[in-house]
């Protein structure tokens, strides 16, 4: 197959990896939410090098009742309109809205979120990068089978006890600034 035609996309969580994760809290409104420092610049250098951005979120706040789905629009749209403003290009953002025990297929480590990805654009799964800072987050990207990062940031610190010999990232990084330095660095090899 032709690499020509896919599409130079990567694959990010959003909470703990663009913005801070209020761990044990869920981001209820724009308030809420805070650009992880260093983020919108790695993401610019991302978009700078012809990489688009997809985001995979799981918001079980929704699901679970802690927030509306027109507050995470809200939010949505105000992150997307921040990006834009910086020079990054958002391709899609895709979530879960089903509530933790929901028992759905697209809460991560199930990869139903991907899924649906790849339904609307095309990319090399084993060549495609995915960002998170859970373990879920690694377990779902290598069942899909894409190249796993993982940062400290976020849940980072804590879910980096739980990785064993078939759930590990490829490495793993202080934040989203020196992983897309990473994704950079690996871009054509
Ligand atoms: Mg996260
Ligand atoms: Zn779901």
């Amino acid at each position: 197959m032709n690499a020509q035609k896919f599409e130079k996309i990567i694959f990010l969580d959003r909470d703990g990896v663009i913005n801070e994760d209020p761990i044990g809290d869920y981001v209820k409104t724009w308030e809420d939410f805070r650009f992880i420092p260093g983020a919108l610049d790695a993401l610019q250098e991302l978009t700078g090098a012809g990489f688009k951005t997809v985001i995979i979120s799981s918001q079980a706040g929704i699901g679970d009742r802690v927030y509306s789905e027109q507050a995470l629009n809200d939010i949505t749209d105000k992150m997307l309109a921040e990006c834009k403003k910086n020079g990054v290009v958002i391709r899609n953002v895709y979530y879960c809205l089903h509530g933790k025990n929901a028992d759905c297929d697209c809460r991560k480590p199930k990869t139903g979120l991907f899924e649906q990805a790849e339904r609307e654009m095309r990319f090399d799964r084993n060549n495609t990068f995915f960002i998170g800072d859970k373990f879920t987050d690694v377990e779902a990207g290598n069942r899909f089978g894409l190249r796993c990062l993982f940062v400290l940031t976020g849940h980072g610190q804590n879910d980096r006890q739980k990785f064993n010999q078939t759930h590990k990232p490829e490495r793993i990084f202080p934040s989203i600034a020196e992983a897309a330095r990473y994704v950079l660095g690996q871009a054509g090899k």
